[in-house]
């Protein structure tokens, strides 16, 4: 296979994928310390930056940058479509033999590229970085994002290893899946995940952004788990057939105990109270059921529109055909 040749070559093609979103403060000391890892590789490379309808100037520093290292591409989308999306059009403009994806925020050490890059050479097809450590992150995040990745487990048939981002390196084959995978709702983890192949992880200390500030809320993050949720699990929808029969039990032996009071010491009062409880129980548990489906029809209405994952505004390749990619 053409992908093994390239393995055990020396030469090789690398594609390096950044999203970028608002990223002006930390970009030239991130392309800076990127430039100087992909300096000692071997490597054919080629850097593609994904404008992801940056509102600051991003786009003139991506620019200014790509007249001074011709590995340089720019893909500039149309507006901002989110990081998963950023990351797709990246891939989808690759045309590396390994495809790196990394944040431009520096929370992922560009250092980390040449183990990845050995691990690939043994054969494996995605390397993963796992963190160690999250600095500067709050504790409530940490437990958050700990207890996620818990009920994922739980959840869905796709094992999706634990304290992982997106930063890793795709085989070609593995990017080729991936681009295969068309959904709107795009759950990177999961679908990184989905594709299988052999995965490897590589440690490291995760730092806190170098510069900038993060594009998260709790909302964002609250949203993101319950679309990697609903992106890989029907639990959910099952979960209301249960909660309705398991309802229905209590109903029917609360039902026996009114008889059997009735019966035994007639029905002085009413039973309002019980009543409106029961009325109220009810009604939450059916809306509660009602917005469970209401989130999976919701993610059918927006794939049966077929649409576009994104749109470009421009591309640029890189420029130098000596050292970056034909
Ligand atoms: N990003 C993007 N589009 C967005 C939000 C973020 O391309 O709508 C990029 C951002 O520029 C950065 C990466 O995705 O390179 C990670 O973003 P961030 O640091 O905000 O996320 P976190 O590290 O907190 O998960
Ligand atoms: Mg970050």
């Amino acid at each position: 296979m053409v992908d093994e040749i390239k393995r055990t070559d020396t030469g090789y093609r690398l594609s390096v994928v950044v999203p970028v979103f608002n990223e002006e403060e930390v970009l030239p000391e991130f392309h800076r310390r990127l430039a100087g890892v992909l300096d000692k590789l071997p490597a054919q490379s080629e850097i593609i930056y994904v404008n992801d309808g940056s509102i600051d100037r991003s786009l003139h520093e991506i620019r200014r940058l790509k007249k001074e290292d011709a590995r340089i591409a720019i893909v500039d989308l149309s507006r901002n479509f989110g990081k998963e999306i950023a990351m797709t059009a990246g891939f989808d403009h690759a045309r590396g033999d390994a495809v790196v994806v990394i944040d431009a925020d520096l929370q992922d050490p560009p250092e980390l590229i040449p183990e990845m890059i050995k691990h690939w050479r043994e054969g494996f097809d995605v390397v993963y970085a796992q963190r160690t450590s999250r600095a500067g992150e709050s504790v409530f995040k940490k437990t958050t994002a700990h207890l996620f990745y818990r009920i994922m487990q739980k959840l869905s048939r796709v094992e999706i290893p634990r304290d992982v981002g997106d930063f890793r390196l795709l085989s070609r084959r593995a990017v080729d899946a991936l681009a295969g995978l068309r959904e709107q709702h795009r759950f990177m983890k999961g679908l990184f995940a989905w594709i299988g192949y052999s995965q490897k992880a590589v440690s490291y200390q995760r730092d806190s952004r170098h510069d900038g500030k993060t594009k998260w809320s709790y909302i964002g993050l609250w949203n993101f788990a319950i679309e990697g949720i609903t992106s890989f699990s029907t639990i959910p929808l099952k979960a209301a057939t249960y909660l309705g029969m398991l309802t229905a039990f209590a109903a029917f032996l609360f039902g026996m105990f009114i008889v059997l009071q009735t019966l035994l010491y007639g029905n002085p009062v009413p039973g309002y109270p019980s009543l409106l409880v029961v009325v109220l129980f009810l009604g939450g548990i059916q809306l509660m059921a009602l917005g469970v489906i209401g989130e999976y029809l919701g993610r059918m209405f927006d794939e049966t529109k077929r649409r576009p994952l994104y749109l470009i505004n421009v591309y640029e390749e890189a420029q130098d055909k000596k050292k970056s990619i034909e």
